[in-house]
Formats: structure tokens, C-alpha cells, sequence
């Protein structure tokens, strides 16, 4: 089928990346890797091949910013090969100075997949000392589990009220047999992704398999709704009278939707602005936004960085304080100020003396994402935790992976001799795909060496193999000693293990 269908519960493989980037707007990660900084080698590798919206990820890491990471796993099985690059992910970009999260999406276990409480206890455990064996550390990051986090329970009851049914519909395919629980367990994932920025706006990327895009996509929707929705709870706890609700409302309006982020940014850069800058400094002459914005900048004002913080409580105390010092400094130039804001001075006076906003405001940035390629099977097709042949589990007996490597399919020709003439089909060898996804580790020239001579016919299937199968082999023996060096780190992590 030409169709590319994203289903982050169904067993879709998605055949054709190209289509991602043209149908759903994901961009080619190779267009921003030069402004990642030490980049891994799945991103250098092209394993991590889509992302959206990560520039500002990559930029905060690089700028020593606030940036955070987060992913979930569905405790629905033992974790495998494919959930490593997942681990990986998330350790590097704690590595990176990123605030590091990740959740046992134990609601989503139990409502979409039906896991018993008992079963998901014993898998969330075995997850958390993968990604601990792994390099993530519980001291600087956070573990945390769906169902005994009371703020993700709380965000995903406001995020609840910015989504509704047939929406879900649309997007999962949900219908009047879906259970309640859930449509729950997508507005809980919700409040996962927006999680890392309950306290303080901040870059967020998501690494996932392409399959999950859909969640981002409404995460990334409703971050951006959150934001008109406090507008509307400002409004209910303005408590205003009529008229002044009015002149509130006028406000609002004037502001065009579509540039809403925008003008409000602006309108809190310029004051913040002139809260931060002595009287005589600001004598300057400008007669609209643009040119007070330049002016401002050549006076050696720092250009505030271009998040949404408007709702952000203390920006808007700030915003609003700076217009009343404006109107009561009676100075001609903060009516410049004020007339390229093109606020009516009366009306700004009033608004800034009677907004009380009691709640603080989520203010959320969308949340960006970076996705990686599904590992080929061992067997071929897709790998699925139901096939234990298509894949190595990471509690797989270093012997049993052993084996399973010697018996994966290959790229290889018929012959050796066809082999030697034509060279191996490494992009199409799971085998291959070993090495680059985890076997060579950092080190690039040995997977290109590893190409290269498969593609070249130097290196047979047979060799190839066995190299793989003691690698492979090594890697768990290691991951398993790890695994047990880890269990006294789990048991003081502040993460509740059973439930
Ligand atoms: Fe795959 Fe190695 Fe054979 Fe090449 S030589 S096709 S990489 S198994």
C-alpha cells in the first residue's frame, strides 16, 4: 500500500522514511546535525533519522540552557535491542546537561495492551535497570511511574479538557467500543511529554520510533492550546465587572491569533525591557515595535530569548508592573512605548491595576522529537518482542544471543563466490545493521570498515557473522553484570516499584 500509516498500538512498520518527511512534515535529522554538539553515533549514523522542531534542543544544549528529555516505556515485555537505542538516547542527552526523564507508562500498559498490575510490575523493574545499567543516572534524572504521579494526573485532567472525542477518532482510530481507560491513558501520555515543563517553559525533545509521531503531533497541539485555555481561565479568575472584563476581552481580540505568540512576546520583551533599563536610557524616539525593539537592542539590551513566557506568572506581573511605572513615569517617551504596543494607555492602566492571574500559567513550548529507525528482525521483518527469534532481549542469556546471531538472515549472495564478485547487500542485512546500531559502539570506522568490506565482497557471511555473535555475545555478558551492579541504585532511586 502507498499509504503510510502511523499507529503508535498497531504492528505498522513504517517501509518508507521518504514519505514521513512529505506527508507529515518530519525534517531530515541530517539537516541539523552540524548544530548538535558532540552528536551520538545513531545521529551520525542516520539510525536517528527524522526530528521535528529539534533546533532549539540542540541550541540549548549548546548554549549550557535549560533543555529536558523524556521518553516512556510500555512495560509489556522484556526490554530488547530496539529499546537500547531508546536508553541510549535518553543517557546521552542527559550527558549533554539536559534534565533527563523517563516514566513506566504502566496506565497505558494496563489500558491498551491489558497487562496485569503483577506482570508490569516485574517488566517496569527490569526496564529501569536496563537504562540504569546503561549510563542514566536517578540522581540528576527523574524515574517516575503514570499512575502515582499526582501533578501528571493533574496536568492530564486540564489537558483532558483540551481534547475531546473526535479528535481521538481521528487520530487513533478510537470508536464507541474504546474504553474509557484509554482515551485516559493518551491524555496521561500527554501530560508526560509536557511534564519537564510544568515548572519552568523549556526545549523538550521526545525520542521516538516514527510510529509514536501521532502522540507528539497532539502533544504539540495542545501545548500550543494550553495556552489560549489560560487565557479563558484568566478571564474566570479575573473577576472583573462587566465593562472591565470588556476592555479585557477588547484586549485580547485585538491581538491577530495567528501572530498571538508573537505579539505577546514582543509586547513582554518591551517590557521587560523597560523594567530593566534606567529612566535617561530610555530616551529614545521610536514611533513603532520594530523600531523600538532595535533601538532598545543597539543600547546594549540583551534581546530576551524567544520563548513563550507570557503566561509565565512572573513575566506577566513584570510586563504589566513595567506599563504602570510607564504611565506613572509621565514620561512622552514611554507613550512611544505605549503607542507602539498600541494599547490605549486608559486601557492599559486599568488592565495592568486589576489582572490578577491566581494561576501561574503553563506556558508550554511544543515539544520536539527525534526518531530512529525500527530494527530489521533477526529473521527478517520487522522485530517484535513476539518473535524471540526476531530479537535479542537484553536478559537473553549471552549464549542464546550467540546463537540467535549465527542464525540471522543476511545480506549475503548465494555464493561465496557470487558473494566475492558482487559484494554483500549490507543495507539490507539485519546483521549489519548489528554493528551500526550497537555493535561498533562509537566507533565509526569500524562500522564503515565493516561496510565496506561487505559491499566489497572482501568480508563473507560466515566471518561476519561469528564476529557479530561474539560481540553480541560480550554486550550482554557486560549489560547482565551491569544490570546486577545497578539493583542497589534502583532501590534508592525515588521511584515507587510496585504498585
Ligand atoms: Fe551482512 Fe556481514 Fe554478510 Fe555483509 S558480510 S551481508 S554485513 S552478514
Amino acid at each position: 500500500a502507498d499509504e503510510v500509516a502511523l499507529d503508535p498500538w498497531g504492528s505498522s512498520s513504517v517501509s518508507d522514511y521518504r514519505k514521513l518527511f512529505e506527508e507529515f512534515g518530519i525534517e531530515e535529522f541530517d539537516e541539523v546535525l552540524e548544530e548538535v554538539p558532540n552528536p551520538h553515533y545513531l545521529m551520525r549514523r542516520g539510525v536517528i533519522f527524522g526530528h521535528r522542531d529539534y533546533r532549539p534542543v540542540a541550541e540549548a544544549m549548546r548554549e549550557d540552557e535549560p533543555a529536558a528529555v523524556l521518553s516512556g516505556f510500555m512495560p509489556t515485555g522484556d526490554p530488547h535491542i530496539g529499546h537500547k537505542l531508546v536508553f541510549d538516547e535518553i543517557v546521552w542527552h542527559q550527558q549533554q546537561g539536559a534534565d533527563a526523564y523517563a516514566l513506566i507508562a504502566d496506565l497505558e500498559a494496563n489500558a491498551a495492551r491489558g497487562m496485569t498490575w503483577e506482570e508490569i510490575d516485574e517488566h517496569a523493574r527490569s526496564y529501569l535497570l536496563s537504562l540504569l545499567a546503561l549510563g542514566f543516572d536517578p540522581e540528576e534524572g527523574t524515574l517516575y511511574r503514570q499512575s502515582t504521579n499526582r501533578e501528571v494526573q493533574d496536568l492530564a485532567f486540564d489537558l483532558g479538557a483540551e481534547a475531546n472525542f473526535s479528535e481521538f477518532q481521528s487520530i487513533y482510530g478510537f470508536d464507541g467500543e474504546t474504553d474509557v481507560s484509554h482515551m485516559q491513558s493518551v491524555v496521561t501520555q500527554m501530560a508526560d511529554i509536557l511534564y519537564p515543563q510544568l515548572e519552568e517553559p523549556k526545549p523538550t525533545v521526545i525520542p521516538v520510533g516514527p510510529d509514536q509521531d501521532p502522540h507528539v503531533r497532539l502533544a504539540r497541539d495542545l501545548a500550543e492550546r494550553m495556552r489560549f485555555f489560560k487565557v479563558s481561565e484568566a478571564y474566570a479568575s479575573f473577576e472583573l465587572e462587566p465593562e472591565e472584563r470588556d476592555i479585557v476581552a477588547d484586549f485580547y481580540k485585538r491581538l491577530d491569533p495567528a501572530e498571538f505568540d508573537d505579539d505577546m512576546l514582543r509586547c513582554t520583551h518591551v517590557a521587560e525591557a523597560i523594567a530593566e533599563t534606567p529612566l535617561e536610557e530610555l530616551a529614545v524616539d521610536a514611533s513603532t515595535l520594530d523600531d523600538l525593539l532595535t533601538k532598545l537592542e543597539e543600547g546594549g539590551m540583551e534581546p530576551v530569548r524567544p520563548r513563550t513566557r507570557f503566561f509565565d506568572r512572573r513575566a506577566t506581573d513584570e510586563a504589566f508592573d513595567a506599563l504602570i511605572d510607564a504611565i506613572d513615569g509621565e514620561k512622552r517617551v514611554y507613550e512611544n512605548h505605549v503607542d507602539a504596543f498600541e494599547i490605549d494607555l486608559a486601557e492599559a492602566e486599568e488592565l495592568a491595576r486589576e489582572v490578577e492571574v491566581d494561576n501561574g500559567g503553563y506556558g508550554f513550548q511544543p515539544p520536539s522529537s527525534i526518531y530512529h529507525r525500527f530494527m530489521t528482525g533477526l529473521t527478517g521483518g520487522k522485530m517484535s518482542s513476539s518473535i524471540p527469534a526476531s530479537h535479542i532481549s537484553l536478559l537473553d542469556d549471552p549464549e542464546d544471543g550467540y546463537n540467535k546471531v549465527k542464525s540471522a538472515t543476511t545480506g549475503g549472495r548465494e555464493t561465496a563466490e557470487e558473494q566475492r564478485e558482487k559484494g554483500g547487500k549490507a543495507d539490507e542485512c539485519p546483521v549489519y545493521e548489528l554493528y551500526a546500531y550497537l555493535l561498533a559502539g562509537d566507533d565509526d570506522e569500524f562500522a564503515k570498515r565493516v561496510y565496506d568490506e561487505c559491499v566489497g565482497g572482501e568480508r563473507l557471511c560466515g566471518d561476519c557473522k561469528e564476529q557479530a555473535a561474539q560481540l553480541m555475545k560480550e554486550f550482554l555478558e557486560d549489560h547482565q553484570e551491569k544490570r546486577e551492579e545497578v539493583e542497589e541504585l534502583l532501590e534508592d532511586a525515588d521511584i515507587e516499584l510496585e504498585s
